[in-house]
């Protein structure tokens, strides 16, 4: 019984959606409770892949009868169903399973989707709940994650479960499509950030690295895939639209908002920018792109070290730098075959070290593994 709070989609959310739909081992074996947060379309995306979905509304967890009774009810529905295994997907969800499984014969599985700071104290309430509660095994999402809390509880049982995304082939067509409609003609470089937007993804990093690159290279076009989730910085997209008219780069620009068709814009683009400020537990962004055979710079640290070898797959830059970015956007910007390259090699490791079917298999050999 997979446990997951908000239905808006993250990372997070991909995992899990990503990790059923590959798997009809996993399908038929499991059951997804949501919690009732947001208002994303996650539930009917899991039940369209052929997943269960139970949904429930789960309340705050400051609200402590509310808790219990979302407790007792999940506890029912488990021992109905012969749940052997409750997964908590995030810190918040982890929570539920703890107290789920205490004093039960089922499992509890965390799986992390954060880098957790040290010490402890310098976590949120939830995270640090979410992490001191009893748990049979901890899945991390990169080895950062997995350094960090190993540090932490040195006693938990920690499994590495790099996250993986499907291999979808976009038709030229549809990529082609998608570029025109993003204001990007043939002979022109499109470079694109996908995320949701927050200032610590530092899609205004973007913009001011997108000025100095607009300067040198005639050619190059922007846009910002993403808008805010979980009710996050919503003020933010409007900050980012008027930095971009105040440096004069709207004919150049386009922010998107939220899709649901991120193959085809990454397939559309040529580069993609990642430019998290602080280091990102995963990136699941870089990978999506990767398969979509393109090149990334990403900043280091965290999971984008992890995931691309500096001139490989793309480039690592420093975090918070426009400069840096600039720098390697202007490289890249110039070199069709250089893109060409990267691009093939990202495809290429996507596929051996990241596809969704690898991290199916890999959950469900941990999973059996605990009984
Ligand atoms: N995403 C999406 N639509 C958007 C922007 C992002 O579906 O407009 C998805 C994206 O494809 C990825 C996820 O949201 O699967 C973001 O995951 P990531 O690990 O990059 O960041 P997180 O949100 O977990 O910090």
């Amino acid at each position: 019984m997979f446990v997951q709070s908000t239905t808006e989609i993250g990372g997070a959310e991909t995992v899990l959606m990503n990790a059923l739909s590959a798997s009809e081992e996993l399908r038929r074996r499991s059951l997804v409770v949501t919690l009732g947060f947001g208002r994303g379309d996650l539930p009917l995306r899991l039940r369209r892949a052929g997943v269960e979905v139970v949904e429930v509304d789960g309340g705050r967890l400051r609200r402590p009868l509310k808790v219990a009774s979302t407790v007792r009810r999940l506890r029912n529905l488990a021992r109905e169903r012969g749940v052997r295994i409750a997964i908590g997907n995030g810190t918040h969800p982890q929570v539920y399973v703890s107290l789920l499984s205490m004093g039960t014969a089922m499992r509890a599985v965390y799986i992390l989707h954060a880098i957790y700071r040290e010490p402890l104290w310098r976590n949120g309430t939830i995270d640090i709940l979410a992490l001191l509660a009893p748990c049979d095994l901890l899945l991390a999402n990169s080895r950062a994650s997995m350094a960090a809390v190993s540090r932490l509880r040195s006693r938990v049982r920690v499994k590495l479960l790099y996250p993986g995304v499907p291999l979808p082939e976009v038709s030229l067509a549809a990529a082609q499509q998608r570029r025109a409609e993003l204001g990007a003609g043939r002979d022109e470089v499109l470079f694109g950030v996908f995320g949701r937007l927050q200032r610590w993804k530092g899609q205004d990093v973007f913009v001011e690295a997108a000025a100095q690159v607009a300067q040198r290279l005639e050619q190059a076009r922007f846009v910002i895939v993403g808008g805010s989730v979980f009710g996050l910085e919503p003020d933010f997209d409007a900050e980012l639209r008027a930095r971009i008219g105040h440096l004069g780069l709207e004919p150049r620009f386009v922010l998107t908002g939220f899709r649901s068709d991120i193959p085809e814009l990454m397939a559309a683009c040529d580069v993609l920018c990642h430019t998290s400020r602080v280091s990102e537990p995963f990136g699941m962004v870089i990978v999506e792109a990767m398969a979509q055979g393109r090149p990334v710079i990403a900043t280091e640290g965290g999971g984008p070290s992890e995931i691309i070898e500096d001139g490989i797959e793309g480039r690592l830059v420093p975090p918070g730098s426009p400069e840096h970015l600039a720098r390697a956007m202007g490289e890249l910007g110039r070199d069709p075959s250089l893109r060409r390259r990267m691009g093939d090699a990202g495809r290429a490791k996507a596929r051996d070290a990241f596809s969704s079917s690898l991290m199916s298999e890999r959950l469900l050999t941990y999973l059996e593994e605990l009984r």
